[in-house]
């Protein structure tokens, strides 16, 4: 297990990591869904750039609210947020965005005995372009009747977890991994620890952390 954050062991071996000349921006976006008569607004957005800035060899900065009518489909407040025109544009609701499920997704739901239903869709804690320059994060699902600070943490986990895509990384199996994703499973990789990555996701990601 490596971590980006903290360095450890890895940070000699990785300084190749300072030699860039530009620091990417990303816009962090409070985003307002209305979805029907309701209005979905966004999380508290204090703390995130500098905790995404701590991890992520990226600067971020919070914009103007964004205001989208949408439905509840993950994807289309995902392209949105596309349309809103930022470069890397990272967007923060509370609504409870879901996604269809895959062909595939529906036959592992139905081998862990589940009912096949037509057009299955699951809620998502985020959705981003992989890779890509546009995500999209909410803390309706796995932040709902906990403390503010364990909220917050599983907020910036699935942050972290989206920009890795927009970086070009795929999903893990590792549960122990910022990328572990496993959308059809009852157990959910909750308040681990963020910004740690499996091995190989250290080295895919590893131009992107910021190794101090
Ligand atoms: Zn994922
Ligand atoms: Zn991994």
């Amino acid at each position: 297990m490596r971590t980006g954050a903290m360095g450890l062991a890895g940070a000699l071996l990785h300084r190749n990591a300072f030699c860039f000349d530009a620091t990417p921006y990303v816009s962090l976006i409070p985003l307002e869904v209305h979805i029907g008569k309701d209005l979905w607004s966004y999380p508290n957005l204090e703390g995130f750039p500098e905790e995404l800035s701590a991890i992520y060899r990226v600067k971020v900065e919070v914009v103007e609210p964004y205001s989208i009518t949408s439905g509840n489909d993950a994807s289309e407040v995902l392209h949105a947020v596309r349309e809103a025109g930022y470069g890397h544009a990272l967007a923060l609701t509370r609504a409870p965005i879901k996604v269809k499920l895959s062909e595939e997704d529906i036959k592992k739901r139905i081998a862990e005995g589940g009912t096949e239903l037509e057009g299955w869709r699951i809620g998502v804690s985020g959705l981003a372009e992989s890779p890509g320059t546009a995500a999209v994060v909410t803390d309706y699902w796995r932040g709902r009747g906990v403390p503010k600070d364990i909220a917050h943490n599983r907020l910036l986990e699935v942050m972290v977890h989206e920009l890795g895509h927009n970086f070009g990384a795929d999903d893990c199996d590792d549960r122990g991994c910022n990328m572990h994703s496993n959308p059809t499973a009852k157990v959910r990789r909750l308040d681990a620890p963020i910004g740690v990555y499996c091995e190989r996701h250290y080295d895919f990601l590893r131009d992107w952390l910021r190794i101090v």
